[in-house]
């Protein structure tokens, strides 16, 4: 009696250091219920051990009906201490208090009447212990404890397999501190176990406090709860959705309350066939896709959704959307593209503008040939490419009284006839020819593979082509040229000497009387035709 009376005392202070030690760990959440556990504990052991203590069956009995606040106080409170101390934060709810409060009362108060009613105890077994026979709601209110202490275990059970380090440890020593009242009363309601010859389930929550204190103090119980992924589930600023095979939202965090677009109260909701967020790509537990981008809030902000399946977290079927907001990044980057996308434009016209400016600068303005300068890099290659067998002929034209003919049909006239005779030469022009206008009324034609025969006849071709010339506004004006022809490599494997020997049979041509062509070579030994007076006036054109 003395024995188990100091047991039960010592597991009261046990009890009360316990509860001390929770009040001052502010931090614990389900302290306020874990308190109320620890003091309904107390008071149970307070009962049993004035229960020990005294000889009258009446006050045995009284005592042992005033237990039943402290029986059905301790477990329940624990239940919702737990599971709010392990994360699962609705526990807490005031309606649970509320309920485990009206459990308890109810209890404790249909005990104290139970001589009215007799539906807890319905008779004395024995009158030294005192043992009952038991009535319904005994067994009513034993059910609802072995509910709630299950429902606490299921929970530590689900937080172990998850949990690591100290936690774990945290856990494994509940669930064990938490057994031992479970043990103690099926051993007691079903075996008539007993220690000290008395009911053992408050020495078992005496060990559960004893427990719980040695928890606190080497794997800091109360002190370093398990709740810090819960709180960063909800103050991440990134929205965080889970969802099932069917798109049904289990769950998600404030952040995506706030910016998935996704209502009221979504918890348990599909979700909408239009939503941003119904044709993510297919997720597995073989297959993450990448990141996808979604627009939400009116598209207005732009979201990257990675995907996690939750397979591996027994969740099968469930995937976890992560929405990262990428607005700044995307907007910038579309900026980067605009300003990507108008330097290619401007690159392009540059281009273009280069271009065109290198063609121009390659061409004379009114006639579109090839202007001298360009001819001098041009025309280069074609002269050095000639040999002997393949000589390359060089023709220069001047056209004959040019001069008079702005003077006598106006400065526009004369741009016509530049323009038409360039269009001769260039309609005469075979594959790898070309044309140059070297200036003025002056013509050069570069043909490689070309003889000299080739090359008079040529010249005879245009010469008759541009006599027959038709231009509106010159009549009476007999179109002639002159033409000095050179070869290479004859004259030289350079065009300045190629010209400059041309220019020379031209030169004779030209006080050759005109109207004729003159072959550099032949110019000296007068073959071109006998050197002839320049006539003042060019001969009207015969009808
Ligand atoms: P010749 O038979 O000796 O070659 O006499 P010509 O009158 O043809 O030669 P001259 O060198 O005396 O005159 C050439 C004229 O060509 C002078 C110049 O005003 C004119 N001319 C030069 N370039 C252009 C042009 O682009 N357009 C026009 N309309 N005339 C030009
Ligand atoms: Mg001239
Ligand atoms: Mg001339």
């Amino acid at each position: 009696m003395l024995g188990s009376g100091l047991i039960l005392i010592a597991a009261a202070l046990v009890s009360a250091l316990t509860l001390y030690r929770i009040l001052r760990s502010p931090a614990a959440p389900g302290r306020l219920a874990l308190v109320l556990s620890g003091l309904a504990s107390i008071w149970w052991i307070t009962v049993v051990i004035v229960r020990l203590n005294v000889d009258s069956l009446n006050l045995k009995v009284l005592l042992c009906e005033l237990a039943w606040f402290g029986i059905l106080g301790t477990p329940l409170f624990w239940a919702i201490g737990f599971l709010d101390y392990a994360g699962y934060t609705k526990a807490g709810q005031p309606k649970n208090f509320a309920m485990a409060l009206m459990i308890t009362a109810f209890g404790g108060v249909a005990a104290l009447t139970n001589q009215y009613h007799q539906t807890i105890y319905t008779g004395i077994t024995n009158i030294h212990r005192p043992s009952f026979s038991h009535g319904w709601l005994y067994f009513v209110l034993l059910a609802i404890i072995y509910v709630a202490l299950a429902a606490a275990s299921v929970a530590a059970i689900r937080k172990l397999k998850r949990s690591s380090g100290l936690h774990q440890l945290q856990f494994v020593g509940v669930l064990a501190a938490m057994a031992l009242p479970w043990v103690a009363n099926i051993a007691f309601n079903l075996f008539e176990f007993r220690i000290l010859n008395d009911d053992p389930t408050p020495f078992a929550f005496a060990a559960t406090s004893f427990i719980m204190l040695a928890l606190q103090s080497k794997a800091k119980l109360f002190t370093l709860p398990p709740v810090a992924r819960d709180v960063i589930f909800s103050i991440l600023p990134d929205p965080v959705i889970v969802l099932d095979e069917n798109n049904v939202i289990l769950e998600l965090n404030p952040a995506a309350e706030s910016h998935a677009e996704l209502g009221a109260k979504p918890v348990g909701k599909t979700l909408p066939l239009n939503h941003p967020l119904y044709n993510l790509s297919v997720c597995t537990p073989n297959k993450h896709p990448h990141p996808e981008l979604v627009y939400l809030n009116n598209n207005t902000l732009i979201f990257e959704v990675s995907q996690r399946s939750l397979e591996q977290w027994d969740r099968k079927g469930c995937r976890l959307l992560v929405l990262r907001d990428v607005t700044a990044r995307e907007t910038a980057k579309q900026r980067l593209l605009a300003v990507g996308e108008d330097l290619q434009h401007r690159l392009e016209e540059n281009l273009i503008l280069q271009k065109r400016l290198e063609e121009e600068a390659t061409r004379d303005h009114l006639t579109g040939l090839h202007n001298r300068r360009h001819a001098s890099t041009a025309a280069t290659a074609l002269v050095e490419c000639a040999t002997p067998d393949e000589p390359t002929s060089l023709i220069l034209f001047d056209l004959d009284f040019f001069k008079q003919i702005n003077d006598r049909f106006g400065h526009d006239i004369g741009d016509q006839v530049l323009v038409a005779f360039a269009g001769l030469l260039k309609s005469s022009l075979k594959t790898g020819e070309m044309a140059v206008r070297q200036g003025g009324e002056e013509f050069l034609i570069v043909l490689p593979q070309c003889s000299t025969a080739d090359a008079l006849e040529r010249t005879a071709h245009i010469r008759s082509e541009f006599a027959k010339l038709v231009i509106p506004g010159l009549e009476d004006f007999a179109l002639n040229f002159s033409a000095g022809i050179a070869q290479a490599p004859d004259a030289g494997m350079t065009l300045t000497n190629c010209i400059k020997a041309a220019d020379i049979a031209l030169y004779r041509a030209k006080i050759s009387g005109r109207n004729q062509d003159v072959v550099w070579g032949n110019h000296l030994k007068g073959m071109g035709g006998a050197p002839a007076p320049a006539p003042a006036l060019q001969p009207n054109r015969v009808a």
